[in-house]
């Protein structure tokens, strides 16, 4: 719903929405979104590095198997908490891919990992609770936050520190009125994978804060450039399991963006209350993508590992390329499909440019290149690049940014 939408409707007094709803700002991704497709419409070639969702296919032997799960009757409601297939292939992942041991009880499927965060922040966050969440970040923690009337405290991360959260400042936003902290690597939007020296850290801070609840955002886990095997906080702290949620799920890794499959594990008490949650709202996802799910989850990391390399190439493209402007600072992605270059000189040399909201339009009318503002996430003087675009795409996005500014 867009801002003219809202204010529309708040205007006929009939159709008054409640707070927590207009409290949610409309996003400038997909502001992004619809003015490159109205221009793209007008027939102008626009290069979109705005997408959110890898540019590939979900891989065959899924589809084949979503197929097959309709001719043999998975067309009716199932249990809130998943499939028992579907949650034997996320235990046999966990204990696969992270060395994670969750039995039965502690893992259960949701409408992607969105709503799997949906549900935890929901049962966990009571008003006026803090969650903190180290910024720049995805832009739907804050907007789920909000819905639970919970405070947001940003913690801070620097591009001079390479996007990484220093344990002191973890520990200068943690008190005792605290209930959540966020951790996401590899990272939306920056790109960054945070080391297990750094998360270690973090998880020395955390034992000092025993109410706190620790959210482990995994959903970019198998998308990494650096070589160095994964780590989440579990795996350097495992004292933490009793107050950690591991959320993850098959939208990046198996490009499955449009099935609607996450999951969360965790202790079993905090899991009921999280399928009580959601077997009042969407009860559960369609039985045939949690089908499709299992398939993924049981069908080994070889289309996985096929995508993160074409990845990992378009990753070195874009480090290459933006590497000759010297206008423009960031850091190669080392994971994720996105990296988040620092625009604040090449806003300062723009006249009527101010931030990089007005950046993103400039882009997008001069240049033909669709970027998402860092405003979105916090992170403001930043665009995001996301290469989840042919190399084509993104050689001609380079050549266009090296002509402007180099
Ligand atoms: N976490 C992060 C950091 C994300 O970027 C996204 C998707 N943009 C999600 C979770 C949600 O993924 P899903 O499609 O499974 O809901």
């Amino acid at each position: 719903m867009s801002r003219q939408g809202q204010t529309t409707r708040h205007a006929d007094h009939r159709l008054r929405v409640a707070r927590r709803v207009e409290d949610l700002s409309g996003s400038s991704i997909f502001r992004i979104n619809a003015k490159a497709e109205k221009l793209a419409g007008q027939g102008r070639d626009i290069l979109r590095l705005d997408a959110g969702e890898p540019d590939f296919d979900t891989p065959k032997h899924i589809i084949d198997a979503a197929k097959q799960a309709l001719d043999h009757g998975y067309t009716r409601y199932t249990p809130v908490g998943g499939l028992p297939s579907l949650k034997d292939a996320i235990r046999h992942k966990f204990k696969r891919d992270n060395n994670l041991y969750f039995d039965d009880d502690e893992v259960m499927h949701s409408c992607g990992a969105k709503q799997a965060l949906f549900n935890t922040c929901m049962t966990l966050l009571q008003p006026m609770d803090e969650i903190v969440i180290p910024s720049p970040h995805w832009g739907t923690y804050p907007s789920i936050s909000k819905i639970a009337w919970a405070r947001i405290v940003n913690a801070p991360t620097y591009h001079e520190h390479g996007f990484v959260l220093r344990p002191e400042v973890l520990d200068e936003c943690l008190s005792d009125r605290s209930r959540i902290v966020v951790l996401n690597t590899p990272n939306n939007p920056t790109g960054q994978v945070w080391s297990r020296e750094a998360l270690s850290a973090l998880g020395e801070v955390l034992l000092d804060y025993p109410d706190v609840f620790v959210v482990s955002d995994d959903i970019y886990e198998h998308l990494r450039y650096t070589g160095e095997p994964y780590a989440n906080i579990l795996n350097v702290c495992p004292s933490l399991k009793e107050r950690t949620v591991v959320i993850n799920g098959v939208s990046k890794a198996y490009a499955m963006t449009g099935w609607r499959v996450g999951f969360a594990a965790g202790p079993s008490h905090l899991i009921a209350e999280m399928q009580q949650l959601q077997g009042q709202s969407t009860s559960h996802t369609a039985a045939v993508s949690q089908k499709a799910a299992q398939a993924a989850l049981d069908g080994g990391l070889d289309t996985v590992h096929d995508m993160a390399s074409a990845l990992s190439n378009r990753a070195q493209q874009v480090a290459d390329g933006l590497a000759e402007i010297g206008a423009i600072d960031c850091h190669p992605a080392q994971g994720s499909f996105y990296c988040l270059p620092n625009f604040q000189r090449v806003i300062a040399s723009l006249d009527g440019v101010d931030d990089d909201q007005q950046l993103g339009d400039w882009l997008l009318e001069e240049l033909g290149i669709a970027m998402v503002p860092g405003s979105a996430f916090n992170a403001p003087g930043h665009m995001r690049l996301s290469f989840a675009a042919g190399s084509e795409t993104l050689g001609n996005a380079l050549e266009r940014l090296q002509h402007a500014f180099a």
